[in-house]
């Protein structure tokens, strides 16, 4: 799920292009394909495709919240929020 550059250690960002979704380090230039993003339309952007975040929640009862990042604009939209 969280992506590091294997040389610096460091968080690198998906990056959408034109023949598919990649990650790529600022640093160094280490570029892989990620193939962890979905289709979602962004609330915001109405852009289609959006990485996927999953977050546990630690108090039991809230379940399991899934987050989508728009790679456009990279606003969050939550989904399964469960309470509040
Ligand atoms: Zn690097
Ligand atoms: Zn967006």
């Amino acid at each position: 799920m969280d992506s590091f550059c294997p040389k610096c250690r460091v968080i690198i960002m998906p990056k959408e292009e034109a023949d598919g979704v990649f990650l790529e380090c600022k640093n160094c230039g280490f570029r892989k394909p990620f193939d962890g993003w979905t289709e979602h339309d962004c609330s915001v952007c109405s852009h289609k495709k959006a990485i996927v975040i999953l977050h546990e929640m630690v108090r039991g009862d809230e379940g399991t919240t899934t987050m989508y990042r728009c790679l456009n604009c990279g606003t969050v939209d939550k989904e399964g929020w469960i309470g509040r």
